[in-house]
């Protein structure tokens, strides 16, 4: 039996409905052998991420009690899916796990060197929960199922809050684990994000790595597909939030989907795409709240689309950094030093660009950069902007296809565009631009390569909130 691999993200188990929802769209699928991956319940890992932050203030009785609100809406939740009896014995589940995080934030008082440890087992408790409830949920509606505690599975480093999987390892106990259930007809429930170094202690993969999760089984099993429910109808030519009108890509090449995923494009985690392009597992993006709409299906097919451009990412929160130094003409050696800070740092660079005497780059995560600047100055002259943001343009087409880039400038000719850059794949189109006008210049390239007038837009506003409502009631 060739299993499927569905994973349900926080909204599609953020409430009654959205559980009953999950079961409905597993409960047709029962052929197709799935395995379940689920995150925790929407909202749930921000409160546990806060409560481990006022712990490590010294305040263990107010990060205790911030979590009360998250275990009575689990047991609100339970009451109204279960029979009483599932819902008692939940409740002692959840009375389990208010005494077990009671204890995790006490010792983050008194063991700071122990963290980001005891951080991490704090959070897996969000995905262990949501998957208990479902697998319950299942199991009362008949669908035979058994929840797997995700950390007899997924094995990584003991790298605190973005660990990497050990792949050799994970696929075996993967395999060994869910592959007997899988031919007993048993649909195993694992709770994502989270894992378990060699010698038993919680980690995390990172924030939204569910998906990651799922990737990962779905290699580990040869997984016919694996797909990711969520509360929108697959990839969407923008971000939703500032594009109210983005249309759904109905395909997109591994390569594209992880270039929107890597800049900025939340729908899908970055790490998503490399564990299926390994299996060459097709992943589809679907909406829990609308199931019969077809989604987004990303494959290893590389399709040029006449418009060429697919879809545009942007993300905010980015520091840019420009070293200027004459050492650099001529010499070798030098990108080698320069990018040996970041690495001593620990910091991962996004956008790279080079001239003759200067290098500018980007990154995402700004919290060592006191410390890079300082290396940085024993190289050359240094300047950081903050407050920016990248935008990339993504599309196999772009390969090739002559004009994007002033299309791109004309749109947007009155915004300081910095950090220009076209992938050495050459699908996608990068650039920076201040954080304050990003909304602006994406909803006009948009506009730009989707065509949108003003009038479509307000006229498929309204359809857009119609049929949300109609899919939520239906
Ligand atoms: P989940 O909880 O299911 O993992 P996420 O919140 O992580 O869901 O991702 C889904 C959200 O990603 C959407 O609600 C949308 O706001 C956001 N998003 C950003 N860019 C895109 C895009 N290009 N296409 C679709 N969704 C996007
Ligand atoms: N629950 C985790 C988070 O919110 C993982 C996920 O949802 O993918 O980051
Ligand atoms: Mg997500």
């Amino acid at each position: 039996m060739i299993p499927i691999v569905l994973k349900f993200g926080g909204t599609s188990v953020g409430d009654v409905q959205a559980f009953e929802n999950v079961a409905d769209i597993v409960g047709a699928r029962v052929d197709l052998a799935p395995v379940v991956v689920v995150s925790a319940m929407s909202k749930v890992t921000d409160a546990l991420l806060a409560s481990t932050k006022i712990a490590a203030e010294a305040k263990p009785r107010e990060a205790i009690d911030s979590l009360d609100s998250i275990f009575k809406r689990h047991k609100q939740t339970a009451n109204k899916l279960l029979t009483a009896a599932g819902a008692t014995r939940y409740a002692t589940v959840i009375d389990e796990a208010k005494s077990a995080t009671s204890t995790l934030l006490r010792r983050i008082v008194v063991e700071p060197a122990n963290y980001r440890a005891l951080q991490d087992s704090v959070l897996a408790f969000g995905e262990t929960l949501s998957s208990i409830l479902l697998a319950q949920l299942f199991i009362e509606r008949g669908i035979s199922a058994k929840q797997v505690d995700a950390r007899r599975c997924v094995i990584t480093n003991d790298e605190h809050g973005c660990a990497a999987p050990l792949m050799t390892e994970t696929f075996a106990a993967t395999q060994s684990n869910l592959l007997p259930l899988i031919e007993a007809e048993v649909i195993p429930v694992l709770g994502g994000f989270v894992g378990s170094t060699s010698t038993g202690e919680t980690t995390t993969l990172g924030r939204g790595g569910s998906d990651y999760t799922a990737a990962i089984m779905g290699a580990a099993l040869n997984a016919r597909e694996i797909q990711i429910w969520t509360d929108v109808t697959g990839v969407l030519t923008a971000d939703p939030r500032v594009v109210p009108t983005a249309q759904t890509v109905e395909r997109l090449s591994y390569a594209e989907a992880a270039e929107l995923a890597y800049f900025g494009a939340k729908v899908l985690h970055p790490k998503t795409i490399q564990p299926a392009i390994e299996g060459s597992i097709p992943v589809r993006i679907c909406n829990s709240r609308a199931p019969d709409e077809a989604g987004t299906l990303v494959c290893a097919q590389i399709e040029s689309t006449p418009r060429t451009v697919k879809a545009i990412a942007h993300k905010t929160g980015v520091t840019t950094v420009q070293i200027s130094s004459a050492r650099m003409l001529g010499a070798y050696g030098f990108l080698r030093a320069l990018f040996e800070v970041f690495e001593k740092h620990r910091t991962v660079v996004d956008v790279v660009t080079t001239s003759e005497v200067s290098v500018s780059l980007s990154l995402d995560d700004a919290a060592a950069l006191p410390e890079i600047v300082a290396d940085l100055e024993k190289l050359g002259t240094v300047g950081v902007e903050k407050g920016r943001a990248i935008i990339c343009v993504v599309g196999e087409g772009l390969r090739g296809t002559p004009g994007i880039a002033a299309r791109v400038f004309s749109t947007i000719s009155d915004i300081n565009v910095s950090l220009i850059s076209q992938g050495a794949s050459s699908i996608n189109f990068t650039f920076a631009i201040e954080e304050e006008r990003v909304k602006e210049a994406v909803t006009r390239l948009h506009e730009a390569f989707f065509g949108e007038s003003k009038v479509q837009r307000s006229e498929s506003k309204v359809q857009s909130s119609k049929s949300k409502v109609q899919s939520t009631t239906a």
